[in-house]
Order: C-alpha cells, then sequence, then structure tokens
C-alpha cells in the first residue's frame, strides 16, 4: 500500500522544475463557490478510486511547467474575464510543490481577491510547519477534503496506507492551531449514517466549528470517475450526475 508523505516526495521531483509546478490545464471558468477561477495541476500523493482526474495527471506525467507568476496572471485574467473574485488551484494536490504554492499565496494576498485551497491535507497534517506558512496569508480559506470516514474506509478508497487517515484530521487540527480560515469536507458516497457519524464525533472532538461547518462530498459521475469506479469495481452508494448537482453542493 501507499505511503502518501513518501510518494509526495517522488510526485514532487515530477512535477515540480525549481519554483515551477506542473499543470495539465492552466486555467479555466468553474461554477463552483458561485464561480470560481481555477487551475488544474498535476500530481497526486493519493490514487482515489474515484477520482475524475485521468491517471497521467495524477501521476504527474501530464502538463507543462508554469512559474507561480504564470498560474497567477492566467487566474487574474479569467478571474476579470468572468467577473469572479475566487481563485482556486485545483485538478490533484495543490500542497505538493510549497514553495511554489505559497508564492502564488503571496501575489493573491497583494489583491482583493480570495484564494480556496482544496487539499486533501496530508503533507500539512504531517507537518504542522506547513500550517504556519499558510497562517501567513489573509485572502486564504483552506477546504480540506477527507476521504472517506475512518482509516478503513480511507484504506480502500485511496489505496494508501490506512494509518494516514489521520493525518487528514491532524490537517484540520493544525489549521486551527495556526488560525488559518478552514473547513472539513468528507466524502461520503461510500458510508452509512453510522460511519458519517462517528467522523463527526472525532471532529467534535477537535473543534465544535468543523461540526459546524461540515460539507457533504460526493462522487460526480464524469466519465473518467466513472471507469476508474469499475476498474476497481466499487460501486458507491450515492452519486450525482454532472448536470444534475444539487446546488448546495455546487
Ligand atoms: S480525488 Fe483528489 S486526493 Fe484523491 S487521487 Fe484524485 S486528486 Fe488526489
Amino acid at each position: 500500500m501507499l505511503n502518501p508523505v513518501e510518494y509526495s516526495k517522488k510526485i514532487e521531483k515530477i512535477v515540480t522544475k525549481g519554483v515551477e509546478r506542473k499543470y495539465y490545464r492552466l486555467v479555466r471558468p468553474a461554477r463552483f463557490y458561485g464561480g470560481i477561477s481555477s487551475s488544474d495541476c498535476s500530481g497526486c500523493n493519493l490514487r482515489c478510486i474515484f477520482c475524475w482526474s485521468n491517471d497521467l495527471a495524477r501521476e504527474g506525467k501530464m502538463g507543462d511547467f508554469y512559474s507561480p507568476e504564470e498560474v497567477f496572471n492566467a487566474l487574474v485574467r479569467y478571474a476579470k474575464k468572468f467577473n469572479y473574485t475566487q481563485f482556486r488551484v485545483t485538478g490533484n494536490e495543490p500542497t505538493i510543490g510549497r514553495e511554489h504554492l505559497l508564492k502564488i499565496l503571496e501575489l493573491v494576498d497583494q489583491t482583493n481577491y480570495s484564494f480556496t485551497l482544496e487539499t486533501n491535507g496530508i503533507l500539512i497534517g504531517y507537518d504542522k510547519s506547513y500550517a504556519r506558512d499558510l497562517a501567513k496569508f489573509n485572502n486564504l480559506h483552506v477546504r480540506v477534503s477527507i476521504k472517506g470516514t475512518n482509516e478503513k474506509e480511507f484504506g480502500k478508497l485511496t489505496l494508501a496506507e490506512p494509518n494516514a487517515f489521520h493525518l487528514q484530521l491532524q490537517a484540520l487540527k493544525n489549521l486551527l492551531d495556526e488560525g488559518v480560515s478552514c473547513h472539513p469536507a468528507a466524502m461520503l458516497s461510500f458510508c452509512g449514517k453510522k460511519e458519517k457519524d462517528a467522523l463527526l464525533k472525532k471532529l467534535r472532538e477537535i473543534d465544535e466549528t468543523l461540526v459546524e461547518d461540515f460539507e457533504e462530498e460526493y462522487v460526480f459521475l464524469y466519465s473518467s470517475a466513472v471507469k476508474r469506479l469499475e476498474k476497481f469495481k466499487t460501486k458507491p452508494i450515492k452519486t450525482f450526475s454532472p448536470n444534475r448537482i444539487p446546488e448546495e453542493l455546487i
């Protein structure tokens, strides 16, 4: 099974070159968060069986290198074009390539735009100094997307060592300790109410606000995600078709 911290180092070698990071799509408009300028990076430290990113992009084998300035300028360009006030780097795991990400955040912090960091939390949970670095930015909000509701489910869904599940919860704790604006989301397509409630209990033990701000996440049936689920012979309990996503999940 994959050790996601060790695997991050391997992926980082593939997707970073100095302060540059590899992206498979420099910029696009997205309807989430009421409209957000989005860049899609390459390379992730997990292997989720429901992932909609394609295999080559996830393994960092697809895309081109861009400097933080090039990514920032592209995000601004699309924000102006579509009248957005928010940015994000998504597609894979944006915390890989720390120097690159922090430089983008520095640039965003000199503007009135806000940045949502969508992360699986592994690297922030592993290294508290990452949360300390993120605490320097005022225009930042972190959304930690928890994969599954417990260790066993995490292992099955991400193909990673089950005990790495706790790093996602630790990420939230580290962020709160450092005063970083954050909230948890969790993939609930593969579990029942009992498992969800057990996760909420764990979050409550860290901080009550994590339960108040808790966001439910479900598999959206993009063709790439459907193919991947078929490959792993796994059927989620609850999913949504991409053109019928409920308003509250957008
Ligand atoms: S779903 Fe997210 S965390 Fe999981 S493999 Fe895909 S990009 Fe990585």
